[in-house]
């Protein structure tokens, strides 16, 4: 967990910034099918599918009518979730289905983070293809949306599971592609993204998107800034 959440009021701050930077915000389906390689266009996403992206998230980015796209884990929708419970932290309710459809509604894209947040490396062909291909069918049949893309959970991946992900009909994977196939360059299908930290200030934010002042490396191209929202509720908590 650590740094990887924004609070709401930083949230609040970080969209006003990246809105007055003049960005085209759009879905990771839309961004990578029309804006690929625009610099202007930027795709908010989220991992998890927690409740406080509803709660918090969403009003601010409706304020500025901006998507974004969530990855949902497809077994803890509107269940408390158990991976982080077994190390001992405090329960985060998930998004209910009835939030998840209002989100669609609103221009938002849903992904699919698996089925049970295990890590896919090492896992069984079999087991790799139920986490793939059923989250995926159970989202689409319940959403009636498509489900296009798959955050791999703790954003571990490899060829195997994209290779999957594509027979299952996924169009790609949001993930860190293994460094001992860095020389090669990473498929087209693995999508970067940026990661904004509670220790991110604006201009290391900008920094981060700047295509001049290269922070990025090759692989990079694409503007995917990835939120994690648990923290809103920590706050929350802590109030
Ligand atoms: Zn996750």
């Amino acid at each position: 967990m650590g740094i990887t959440f924004v609070t709401p009021g930083k949230f609040q701050k970080q969209i006003e910034f990246l809105h007055k930077q003049k960005y085209k915000f759009v879905t990771l389906t839309e961004l990578i099918q029309n804006y690929y390689n625009d610099p202007s266009a930027i795709a908010i996403t989220f991992d998890d599918g927690y409740k406080n992206i509803f709660k918090f998230g969403f009003p601010i980015l409706q304020k500025y009518n901006i998507p974004a796209t969530v990855f949902v884990i497809s077994s803890s929708i509107s269940n408390k979730n158990n991976w982080d419970a077994n190390l001992g932290w405090i329960q985060y309710d998930h998004l209910s289905p009835s939030e998840i459809s209002k989100l669609i509604k609103a221009g938002w894209e849903i992904g699919s983070h698996s089925v049970n947040h295990k890590s896919l490396i090492g896992m069984k062909l079999d087991q790799i293809y139920y986490e793939l291909n059923e989250s995926k069918t159970i989202l689409e049949n319940q959403f009636k949306t498509s489900v296009n893309y798959f955050a791999s959970p703790f954003g571990r991946t490899n060829y195997q599971v994209l290779e999957m992900a594509k027979k299952v009909g996924y169009k790609g994977i949001c993930g860190f592609f293994p460094f001992k196939y860095i020389k090669q360059k990473p498929p087209r299908e693995i999508i970067p993204r940026l990661a904004v930290y509670y220790t991110d200030s604006l201009p290391s934010i900008a920094r981060k998107l700047s295509h001049e002042k290269s922070l990025k490396i090759e692989i990079l191209k694409q503007n995917v800034i990835n939120f994690c929202a648990n923290a809103t509720l920590v706050v929350d908590t802590l109030r």
